[in-house]
C-alpha cells in the first residue's frame, strides 16, 4: 500500500487541478493521497469527486502557514471540520494577508527595475484561493526575468531578498489547538527543511506534543538522510506519528514527484484513529477518507 500525505493543486501553488492531482496519484501507483493546499479547503470537493474515476483514496487536509519562535512553520492539518469557526477565521486572516502582500511585493520589485504588477501575478493564480510567491515567480518567468521558480526565489523572493514581504501567520501553538478542536490531526510539515531548527529539536517538539501535536513529516525531500534518521528516532521516542510525502506541486517544484516519499500504512491507520478521537472529543462530524 503506497500512501502520499502532502500534495498541492492549483487552488494554492500547485500547477494542476485537484482532479488532476487525484488522477495523477492513481497513475503514479498510489493507493492513498492527501490533498493539502496551503491555507484552504477549496480543492476538497473537486478532489473528492475524482476519487471513483481515479481509484485512489483521498485524505482531505491543508498545510497551514504558522509562525513559531520567529520562524515560518507549516502545519499539516488532516481531516478537520472546515466549518469550524476558529479555523475558518484564521484561514480567512491568512488568505487576506496573502492578498495584501501582493501589491507590496510588486512595488518592491518595481523599485529594483522589474516592471510587474498585481494583475500579472493574478493571471498566474486563476482559481487559486491562496495566492503566493510561486505565482509571482511564474509571472517573473513569463516576463523573461528568470528561467524558473527556483531562480525567482533565490534572486528575489526568499527571505532577505529584495521582493520579500512578511505576511500574517498565526502562532503554531495556537493553531495546534484549533486543528484539534476542529476534529483534525496536526502534523508538522518538513520540520527541519531549509530553516533554523533550534525551536523544533526534541525538547521543543515534546512541548508542542503537549499542546496537541500528533506527528512529524520525516520523509520529505528537504530533509537529508541523516536528518530523517534523527527526526524518526525523536518521533519514535516521543510517540509521535511519522509521515512521508512528496509535497507535489505539479510542474511548480522539481524533485517532488508523487510518491517520491511515502507514509507507512500503520502510521496512516493511527492517524485515522486520532482523527476519529479528535472528532469525538470535539463533538464534530469531520471529513472521512473518501474511498473509491
Ligand atoms: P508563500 O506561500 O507565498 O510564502 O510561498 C512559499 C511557497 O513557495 C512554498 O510553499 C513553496 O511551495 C514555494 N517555495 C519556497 N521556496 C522555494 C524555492 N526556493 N523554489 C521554489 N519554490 C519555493
Ligand atoms: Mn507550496
Ligand atoms: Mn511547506
Ligand atoms: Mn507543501
Amino acid at each position: 500500500m503506497r500512501i502520499d500525505l502532502h500534495t498541492h493543486s492549483d487552488r494554492s501553488d500547485g500547477t494542476t487541478s485537484p482532479r488532476e492531482v487525484v488522477l495523477a496519484a492513481a497513475a503514479a501507483g498510489l493507493d492513498v493521497v492527501a490533498l493539502t493546499d496551503h491555507d484552504t479547503a477549496a480543492g476538497w470537493d473537486e478532489a473528492a469527486r475524482a476519487v471513483r474515476e481515479a481509484g485512489v483514496a483521498l485524505v482531505r487536509g491543508m498545510e497551514i502557514s504558522c509562525k513559531h519562535a520567529g520562524r515560518a512553520v507549516h502545519l499539516l492539518g488532516y481531516l478537520p471540520d472546515p466549518e469550524h469557526e476558529g479555523l475558518k477565521a484564521e484561514l480567512a486572516l491568512i488568505l487576506e494577508g496573502r492578498d495584501e502582500r501582493m501589491p507590496r511585493i510588486c512595488a518592491q520589485l518595481r523599485a529594483i527595475g522589474i516592471d510587474i504588477d498585481e494583475q500579472q501575478v493574478a493571471a498566474h493564480a486563476v482559481g487559486a484561493a491562496a495566492i503566493g510567491r510561486p505565482h509571482v515567480a511564474d509571472a517573473l518567468v513569463t516576463l523573461g526575468v528568470v528561467a524558473h521558480r527556483d531562480e525567482a526565489f533565490d534572486r528575489f523572493l526568499a527571505q532577505g531578498r529584495p521582493g520579500y514581504v512578511q505576511r500574517y501567520a498565526p502562532p503554531l501553538t495556537r493553531m495546534l489547538g484549533i486543528v484539534r478542536d476542529a476534529g483534525g490531526v496536526p502534523v508538522i510539515a518538513h520540520p527541519w527543511g531549509r530553516t533554523d531548527t533550534s525551536a523544533l529539536l526534541a525538547d521543543g517538539l515534546a512541548e508542542l506534543q503537549g499542546l496537541g501535536l500528533a506527528g512529524l513529516e520525516v520523509d520529505h525531500q528537504d530533509h537529508s538522510p541523516a536528518q530523517r534518521d534523527e527526526l524518526r528516532s525523536i518521533a519514535e521516542g516521543l510517540g509521535l506519528l511519522v509521515t512521508g510525502s512528496s509535497d507535489f506541486h505539479g510542474a511548480g517544484k522539481s524533485d517532488h514527484e508523487l510518491g517520491c516519499n511515502t507514509t507507512a500504512p500503520d502510521q496512516l491507520e493511527r492517524l485515522l484513529e486520532l482523527a476519529d478521537a479528535a472528532a469525538r472529543d470535539a463533538g464534530r462530524r469531520t471529513p472521512q477518507v473518501v474511498r473509491p
